[in-house]
């Protein structure tokens, strides 16, 4: 690993991108009523939107206190501080493609089955399953009905919550799930399709025949309900979700998903597959998305990212999918980086990588929790602690392939590492990841600047990193 700092001395061309990576504190859980709790309730037994609701369901599975971490979550969401190369080597790592073709072969009868129905590709249902619970794995901890009566009652999108706590209590009224299965996330995601409960009631199907929608315990219902979604959302049969494609040398168009043309508009262009074929006849009309900037890979998008993207708003998200189901298509985990590479020298992690570092940190004495290879707060405060007594800059709490690096060659060699030996006069963080600087420290944090091809990091005295881009030539 090399560190090295450089004068404050260079010109920019332009600010391409800027992703806060530092880390960030959760704001605290709010200390909630439950006397505010259950008059709210009271009050929304006998409201219009919670009509059709039996008075003994309503009771059966009325929270006894509220549930302020929902809250705290709700004010928190740090998927939009990432880095678009961290979240994606997180969610289409080597475990997860290989986790994927394995539920491809286990369950091909039932995706052949889900496709001739449905018309929806089968690595394209087991990417959204993949994405959303790691293939049935994952579906969230959380008592929907506590979770849901306190965002019901408290702090903001109440009118949207409540709207969602009824429709959970329709689902059990219905006898579709049972209440003991009623888990999920923090915001009443639930099941091996994180549906909310609204989609629920809208999308789910039952594809096994036994009467219920059971997309708690049944993968067939699961998956057939994640391709219903995807076609009633505007799935086009036969189609690709796009492509990763090679802008030509001097192009430089807008990164939007909605401005979509022909495909002869894309080859007029100049623009290829990202290995130099030429573009394929199976697209009726694509966009250009550039996620990171135009130094990144580039991507052409049609209709059914689309619909992948309606799965959660976000379009980091819906290329995850996107790029796992090609994976999943080519049936091969040895190389899950996209053709163009990541306009960093950081690459992100995948999930192995971060249970290593998690690992390693225990080792050092760090709390860190349980070891899940999921960077969380915990995680990215011990990092953070870390790098700031060994010297490592930027100390920003992220774990990349460069802190990677660092902590698992300190921790095979045992020895103190050599950035230790120029360990800097920090003032040692005052709570988690909090530090006051004085003014001269945070004018030399301003001053550290990591080399990057065609881009340098800068890190601001305010502990936000920028990536600017800069001229070659300088
Ligand atoms: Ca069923």
């Amino acid at each position: 690993m090399k560190y090295f700092s450089l004068p404050l001395a260079f010109t920019t061309i332009g600010l391409s991108l800027i992703a806060n990576t530092a880390y960030a504190n959760k704001p605290p859980a709010p200390e909630l009523s439950n006397a505010q709790l259950q008059q709210c309730l009271n009050s929304l037994k006998n409201s219009s939107k919670f009509r059709g609701i039996s008075n003994y369901t309503f009771e059966q599975y009325r929270p006894n206190q509220p549930d302020p971490s929902v809250i705290q979550s709700l004010n928190y969401q740090p998927e939009f501080q990432k880095d678009v190369w961290d979240y994606l080597s997180a969610l289409v790592d080597k475990e997860r493609v290989d986790d994927g073709i394995r539920a491809k072969h286990q369950w091909a009868d039932t995706l052949r089955r889900i496709e001739a129905r449905y018309g929806v590709k089968p690595e394209h249902v087991l990417g959204v399953w993949g994405v959303e619970s790691n293939f049935g794995q994952t579906l969230g901890k959380k008592p929907l009905f506590d979770s849901l009566a306190t965002l019901s009652c408290f702090d903001r999108r109440q009118t949207y919550f409540r709207g969602e706590y009824a429709n959970a209590l329709k689902i059990v009224q219905n006898g579709d799930i049972h209440a003991n299965d009623m888990t999920g996330s923090w915001a009443g995601a639930f099941g091996q399709t994180q549906f909310m409960p609204s989609t629920f009631l809208e999308l789910a199907v039952d594809f096994d025949g036994d009467g219920r929608r059971d997309l708690v315990n049944s993968v067939p219902d699961a998956l057939a309900s994640t391709a219903n979604f995807l076609v009633k959302r505007g799935y086009r049969r036969g189609e690709p979700w796009g492509y990763e494609v090679k802008k030509p040398a001097n192009y430089w168009g807008e990164s939007n998903r909605r401005n979509k043309k022909s495909m002869n508009y894309w080859r007029n262009q100049g623009f290829t597959l990202a290995d130099g074929r030429p573009l394929p006849y199976d697209l009726s009309q694509a966009a250009l998305i550039m996620p990171a900037g135009q130094n990144g890979p580039a991507f052409l998008v049609g209709k059914n990212f689309d619909t992948f993207y309606s799965y959660n708003a976000s379009e980091n998200y819906a290329l995850a999918i996107a790029h796992l189901s090609d994976l999943l298509t080519r049936e091969d985990s040895s190389k899950t980086d996209f053709i163009t590479a990541w306009p960093t020298d950081d690459p992100g992690i995948s999930r192995q990588q971060a249970k290593d570092i998690q690992q390693a940190l225990l080792n050092a004495g760090y709390d860190i929790g349980t070891v899940d290879g999921i960077i969380g707060d915990n995680t990215r405060s011990a990092i953070q602690q870390y790098q700031s007594s060994h010297g490592i800059f930027p100390a920003d709490g992220r774990a990349g392939q460069k802190f990677y690096r660092a902590i698992m060659n300190s921790s095979t060699n045992n020895a103190p590492s050599r950035s230790s030996l120029r360990q800097p006069n920090f003032q040692q963080p005052t709570r988690y990841g909090q530090y006051t600087q004085p003014a001269s420290q945070s004018d030399r944090m301003a001053q550290l600047i990591e080399s990057q091809q065609g881009y340098r990091r800068v890190v601001d005295a305010d502990g936000r990193i920028r990536l600017v881009r800069v001229d070659k030539g300088h």
